[in-house]
């Protein structure tokens, strides 16, 4: 009907006009499915109102391309191009960034996008440089195509800036974007790339080391257990924190000073050297609530802290509040949720 075909006229006539056009970058998760970072970053890309063109790189691309057209709805997608070299598996930025560079100097795309996952933010200062373009980095608001809203000084600051760039190269936090929705989308059309241009740096992958884990990955996790220094060593962290995230499917966080102090893996931390959360529970034990820490959790829905000292800055963020011993709480807490 003419209610249903004007609106997608209109917005084709926008997007003629407007001639921006957006280039997302889609990483693969392990098994070639479509991240869940990316999933967040197309819902920030349809903001930008578009026309969207997603890039997926590796030997995984077809598979990721596929599952990201056959199960997701995401508004103003068009195609998608995949470079299917197992070269680029690593994600190595030194790999990626000469193929975006030349992607993006090739086409009339207006806004480049990647998520604030680990490649992500080595990826796009590269292009950046590169581009001599400023990148605009952890955006948490899209207001419109050229204003975006974004923490400063660890997230005590929340700056609105408008980037006069042409190009404009934004790095998407994921936890600030609910990912697309499931669907599917049959328009989209699938693209092979091809020249993919030489790494212009000597740099070799030697190997890799991965933290294998049963737990819910931790920044897309829907519970967060974290432990602070207050736990003393390696084995009262695990043997305290294990069973509250076990009977909570909560992924496992930590302070950097847990980190430093040796009680966990570092891919555990949070915060601003660390990774960014936003879970619907994040529960603090013995973490005093430091600037650097808050920076990485406070958008969480509910905080609970459990902290033996009444002035610790955490209970200034926590929605609950537990004064006492983590020794005596964290057992009774986790026995009467298993209950
Ligand atoms: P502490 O500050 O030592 O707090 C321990 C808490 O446990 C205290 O509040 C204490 O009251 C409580 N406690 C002790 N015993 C008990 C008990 N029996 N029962 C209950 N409570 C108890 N930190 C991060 O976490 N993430 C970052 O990404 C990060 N980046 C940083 C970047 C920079 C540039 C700098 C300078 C610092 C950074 N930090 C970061 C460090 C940060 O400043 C703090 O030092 C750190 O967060 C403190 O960790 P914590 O809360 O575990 O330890």
């Amino acid at each position: 009907s003419l209610v249903t075909v004007l609106p997608k006229i209109v917005k084709k006539q926008f997007f003629q006009r407007n001639c921006a056009s957006t280039l997302a970058f889609i990483e693969s998760s392990k098994d070639g499915s479509v991240s869940r970072s990316s999933l967040s970053l197309l819902a920030a890309a349809q903001k930008l109102s578009n026309p969207i063109t997603a890039v997926i790189t590796g030997s995984q691309a077809e598979k990721t391309a596929q599952a990201l057209k056959s199960s997701y709805a995401c508004n103003n997608l068009e195609k998608v191009v995949i470079f299917e070299d197992p070269k680029l598996d690593t994600c190595l930025p030194e790999e990626l960034t000469p193929l975006f560079v030349k992607l993006l100097k090739n086409n009339d795309y207006s806004h480049f996008v990647v998520s604030n996952s680990s490649v992500g933010k080595s990826v796009l200062p590269r292009v950046g440089a590169l581009l001599d373009v400023q990148p605009v980095c952890e955006v948490t608001v899209i207001k419109d195509p050229k204003t975006f809203v974004r923490p400063i000084y660890a997230g005590n600051i929340i700056s609105t800036i408008e980037c006069p760039a042409e190009k404009k190269l934004l790095s998407i936090r994921a936890s600030a974007f609910t990912p697309i929705m499931e669907g599917s989308m049959e328009s989209v059309a699938i693209e092979k790339g091809t020249d993919i241009p030489p790494s212009d740096l000597d740099v070799i992958w030697v190997k890799t080391l991965l933290t294998k884990s049963e737990r819910p990955e931790l920044t897309s996790a829907e519970n967060v257990v974290t432990g602070g220094r207050a736990l003393k060593d390696k084995k009262t962290f695990e043997e305290l924190l294990s069973p509250l995230a076990d009977v909570l499917h909560a992924a496992m966080g930590a302070t950097r000073a847990s980190v430093d102090n040796g009680l966990c893996d570092n891919s555990l931390q949070i915060g601003q050297t660390g990774k960014v959360v936003a879970p619907n529970l994040y529960i603090a034990v013995g973490v005093s609530g430091a600037v650097q820490h808050l920076a990485g959790m406070k958008d969480s829905k509910v905080i609970v802290a459990i902290n033996n000292d009444p002035d610790a800055p955490i209970f200034n963020v926590a929605d609950y509040g537990l004064q006492g011993d983590l020794y005596k709480i964290v057992p009774e807490l986790t026995e009467k949720l298993r209950r």
